[in-house]
């Protein structure tokens, strides 16, 4: 008796374990996105997992029905609150009613209440808990409480002595399913934990790989990944810091790497809305402009040329300037949109520096491929 009971739980909890696998393939990206339908999917999953777990639950004689219904549940209570757990919990709760398995006393109604007890505690007791055991935090807070996920099943079937049911059916099947909701849980929630963390960790990395450390923009990987995305009526700047290496000889590396941090800064501080800064490479910087009237391309690009000459980088530095070369994106190739802007760069290099320029696309105007001086900075293409 003891050792089908045993047999009916594992059974029991490899179902869990199954469909709970299922639920936490739900948990795809990081930070969790705020969706009501990905909500609404998870509660159906724990609707379907509770009435599996009840229907392929043993039955005691006496009707108890044994099984690890109500530990989906306590997961949604953790993640989503009481209100969710016992819309969840609902369905299964109300199984017995439709579906009399038993011939015992505890069957129908009288099963019906027990489950809708069962429920109310166990939830009550999850909601009660979720300040310890927060199940999008794979940090630490099931290590650090694991007692807590002990706690919320404690009261499982205890509705019994209230009901006045008989005892000695929950002599038997107490301890052991109290045991398996425990484990079940901790199958649960670790799997999901885990799967947080796989995610957080794959976000962090997928962070840092497209942020430069030195400046804190977007490196050229994040650049050749928002370049295809640009459309025309979008224009792109090239900025590149004047003599930088006299910087670094006259004053050294960290002096230059302090510059280029607070290049960095302020150019995001003075860019609007969805317009990006890159650190391009070393003492380079791209900007794309988004929905940018062809008129004021010029405008911002030397606004941002006067910000930096105008900022005291402190001593021993005097002024740092930047040249700064653009160009519109247009039904032309996003390369030769860049070519445009760097030879527009050029030319401001050509004629002293501390300056702007934008070139717009001209088919007549040929590239610099020939290197420096093949192609002048001829104002008539510009
Ligand atoms: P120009 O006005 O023609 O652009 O002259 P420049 O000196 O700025 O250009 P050049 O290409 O000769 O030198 C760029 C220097 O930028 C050389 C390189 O050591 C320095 N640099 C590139 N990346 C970094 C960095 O991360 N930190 C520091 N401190 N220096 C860097
Ligand atoms: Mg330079
Ligand atoms: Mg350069």
């Amino acid at each position: 008796m003891f050792l089908s009971l045993i047999q009916s739980l594992f059974v029991n909890f490899s179902v869990l374990v199954t469909l709970s696998f299922v639920m936490s393939l739900t948990y795809r990206s990081w930070p969790p996105p705020r969706h009501w339908r990905l909500k609404g999917m998870r509660l159906a999953l724990t609707v379907v997992t509770t009435l599996a777990l009840v229907l392929l639950g043993p039955v005691d004689e006496s009707g108890l029905r044994v099984n690890l219904s109500l530990v989906p549940v306590a997961v949604i209570v953790l993640r989503y609150g009481m209100g969710s757990g016992l819309l969840a919990g609902l369905p299964a709760a109300l199984l017995p009613l439709a579906t009399p398995l038993g011939s015992g006393p505890l069957d129908g109604a009288a099963a019906t209440t027990l489950s809708l007890v069962n429920l109310l505690l166990v939830s009550g007791m999850a909601h009660l808990f979720r300040w310890a055991l927060n199940i999008s935090d794979p940090h630490g807070s099931l290590q650090r409480h694991a007692w807590v996920a002990g706690l919320i099943f404690l009261p499982t079937d205890l509705g019994l002595v209230l009901l006045g049911g008989d005892l000695d059916v929950l002599q038997r099947s107490y301890l052991p399913c109290l045991a398996f909701s425990v484990l079940g849980f901790w199958a649960v929630a670790s799997m999901i934990t885990g799967r947080v963390a796989l995610l957080q960790s794959t976000d962090a990395y997928r962070e840092q790989a497209h942020r430069d450390a030195l400046s804190g923009l977007p490196n050229r990987r994040q650049f050749e990944l928002d370049l295809p995305f640009t459309a025309p009526g979008d224009a792109l700047l090239l900025i590149d810091v004047d003599h930088f290496k006299q910087v670094n000889d006259r004053h050294g590396h960290p002096v230059g790497d302090q510059v280029l941090a607070r290049i960095g800064g302020l150019l995001s501080d003075a860019l609007r809305g969805r317009d990006r800064a890159y650190r391009y490479g070393g003492e380079e910087f791209a900007v794309i402009l988004r929905r940018v009237q062809h008129s004021r391309i010029e405008e911002v690009a030397q606004r941002l040329c006067d910000l930096i000459a105008a900022t005291p980088f402190g001593e021993p530095l005097e002024q740092v300037t930047v040249s700064v070369g653009g160009a519109p994106f247009g039904l032309w190739s996003r390369t030769r949109t860049l070519w445009d802007a760097d030879e527009a760069l050029y030319c401001v290099k050509q004629g002293g520096r501390n300056g702007v320029r934008i070139l717009t696309f001209d088919p007549a105007r040929p590239l610099r491929t020939g290197g420096p001086g093949a192609a002048p900075c001829d104002p008539l293409h510009s």
